[in-house]
C-alpha cells in the first residue's frame, strides 16, 4: 500500500523539521491532498495513526486538506475548480486547459512544540 511509504517519508520530514527548529514534539501535521494525487485520504490517515507511535509525531493531530482539481483555461484565462473529472472549461467549454492544482500531495504546515 503506497500510503504507508508516503507516511514514512512524511514522518521523516516532520522529524527533520522538528530537529532543525529544536522542537520537542509535533502538535499538528497538515497535509494537502490533491484529487489527482492518487492518495486515499482515509488510508493515509490510518497509516499516519499507525506509524506515528514512537516518532516525534506521536501526539500530533493529523489534518488533511482535500484539494480539488484546479484548472486554468487557455482560451478565456479563467481559473476554475472542477467538481467532476471532466477536463473542460466550465465558462467557455474549451478543452484547451491546464491543471494548476490538485495533482500532488504535500506537507502544508507543521505546528511544533518547543
Ligand atoms: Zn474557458
Amino acid at each position: 500500500m503506497h500510503e504507508y511509504s508516503i507516511v514514512q517519508s512524511l514522518l521523516d520530514l516532520c522529524d527533520e523539521n522538528a530537529k532543525k527548529n529544536n522542537a520537542s514534539s509535533v502538535l499538528k501535521v497538515m497535509v494537502k491532498i490533491g484529487a489527482l494525487s492518487g492518495v486515499e485520504p482515509q488510508l493515509l490517515e490510518t497509516a499516519f495513526e499507525t506509524f506515528k507511535e514512537h516518532t516525534i509525531c506521536h501526539n500530533a493531530e493529523f489534518v488533511m486538506h482535500l484539494q480539488p482539481v484546479k484548472i486554468r483555461c487557455r482560451s478565456c484565462s479563467n481559473e476554475n475548480e472542477l467538481q467532476e473529472h471532466e477536463y473542460i472549461c466550465p465558462d467557455c467549454e474549451s478543452v484547451d486547459i491546464e491543471v494548476i492544482d490538485g495533482e500532488d500531495m504535500y506537507l502544508m504546515q507543521l505546528e511544533l512544540d518547543s
